[in-house]
């Protein structure tokens, strides 16, 4: 019984109106291992070139993420992203996306990850995204997929079948509105779960993120914050949290779900006070449960109506 995750292994280069980093450490796959080991432990799927740092992997490793389905190409070069957040840090341009070990990734699930309950498609090919479905003898119990408009601009063939093979899919708002060709997330939402998924997360930066299933919408905001430093990887953070939390209790119901989004808030949260993963690698259980304390003062309310 595990989690498995796939993702992106990634140098990023990021630019806000705040500042500026270096070629730092980043990758959907890496958020969302350095988040959802702290729930539960990781079986990791990517690839990286030989330019990457051991120390890194090492990192992983020691937080309990075991690394056999990661492909080190030691003659190639890692997947590398840069952009540039607008003034409100709620949205992005892509400055560049250099794929390089990503072209070519033909992802092998280890037999030891066979025993997959719960899989986390984090932001990477489609294709590879179907192939890791694909390669496992029984399906797990809950498949989680994160995409992002770079695939539909590129691949939206591909993009729509993976969609079909899911239970959950993770979009932000802007991305919603791409894939639907709708406006309203409400009918957005209804239109995603149509090609597929039973359940749809629209992540809303800033302004929280919405559960759909069925006719059910649930609601949690983000925590409003002095400052942001750095927003990159909050959304995989938020589907470490997310994932964490389903997998570390086996529990799929949509009540369930509720804490998992919280919770995925709360660690994306953590994600954006500091550059990169830096600040997720600081924390620890009393900092996450704090936290949902905070979360818990924000959005309970008594009323009684009249
Ligand atoms: P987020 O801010 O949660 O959307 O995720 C940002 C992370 O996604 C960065 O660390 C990037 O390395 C990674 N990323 C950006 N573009 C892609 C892409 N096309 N495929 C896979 N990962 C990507």
């Amino acid at each position: 019984m595990s989690l498995v995750v796939v993702g992106s292994m990634a140098f990023d280069a990021i630019e806000t109106p705040f500042g500026k980093s270096d070629k730092i450490i980043g990758g959907a796959g890496t958020y969302i291992a350095w988040c959802a080991s702290n729930f539960t432990p990781v079986k990791q799927i990517s690839v990286v070139g030989g330019d990457f740092p051991q120390t890194e992997l090492d990192a992983l490793t020691a937080r309990n993420v075991s690394l056999e389905g990661v492909q080190v190409k030691k003659d190639e070069k890692t997947f590398f992203w840069s952009g540039r957040y607008h003034m409100d840090m709620n949205t992005r341009d892509t400055l560049d996306t250099q794929l390089n070990v990503l072209a070519n990734f033909d992802p092998v699930v280890p037999d030891s990850y066979q025993d997959c309950e719960f899989l986390m498609l984090g932001n990477l090919l489609p294709s590879v995204q179907s192939s890791v479905i694909s390669q496992l003898k029984t399906r797990p119990k809950l498949i989680v997929m994160d995409t992002m408009n770079f695939w539909m601009e590129v691949a939206m063939d591909d993009l729509r079948k993976t969609i079909s093979m899911v239970d959950v899919l993770m979009v932000n708002d802007s991305e919603a509105r791409q894939l639907s060709g709708d406006y309203s997330l409400l009918r957005a939402a209804s239109t995603i779960m149509k090609m597929g998924p039973k359940y749809v997360i629209i992540k809303k930066g800033e302004h929280g993120a919405l559960l759909f299933h069925g006719k059910q919408v649930f609601f949690a905001p983000a925590l409003p914050l002095e400052e942001v430093f750095d927003p990159t990887g909050a959304g995989d953070t938020f589907a470490g949290g997310f994932i964490g939390h389903l997998a570390r209790t086996k529990d799929i119901s949509f009540e369930n779900m509720k804490t998992g989004i919280i919770l995925g808030s709360a660690m994306a949260s953590f994600c954006v006070e500091k550059f990169g993963t830096e600040r997720l690698r600081q924390i620890n259980k009393a900092d996450i449960d704090a936290r949902m304390n905070e979360f818990v003062q924000l959005v309970n309310f008594d009323i009684s109506l009249v």
